[in-house]
């Protein structure tokens, strides 16, 4: 591995490092942002699971009787977890975990928020 590959995963892991608090942030002191961006959003979750293992694998994640992404803690889930992706930021974080199986949500079918960061 060289090291601009090297430095490459370190940059992508304090991008996922700080999305926790970005959330978590976000959901507090800007709530209307997070209410006016997920008004925007389209799509489904397609449990593709990679929101669950985007720093690590969360405790509650476990694969249901069809080999599916579920949560032990769903009626429990904090902000951060029920309102991913809330962003086009979010999206992104997740695109580093699961490039190839995108996220069933997006925006900017009707021309806003389409600003990756
Ligand atoms: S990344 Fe998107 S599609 Fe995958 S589980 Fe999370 S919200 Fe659902
Ligand atoms: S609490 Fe549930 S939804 Fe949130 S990361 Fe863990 S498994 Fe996923």
């Amino acid at each position: 591995m060289n090291v601009s590959t090297i430095m490459l995963r370190i940059r992508n892991k304090l991008r996922l490092l700080w999305g926790t608090p970005r959330r978590f942030l976000l959901n507090l002191f800007r709530p209307g942002y997070v209410r006016e961006s997920l008004a925007q959003r389209s799509g489904e979750c397609l449990r593709c699971g990679a929101c669950c293992r985007l720093v690590v694998k969360c405790i509650f994640c476990f694969k249901d009787k069809a080999g599916l992404p579920a949560c032990r803690s769903y009626n429990f889930r904090n902000a951060n977890c029920s309102k991913f992706p809330f962003d086009s930021r979010d999206i992104a974080d997740r695109d580093l975990i699961a490039p190839h199986s995108p996220c069933g949500y997006s925006w900017g079918r009707k021309g806003k928020k389409t600003n990756k960061s």
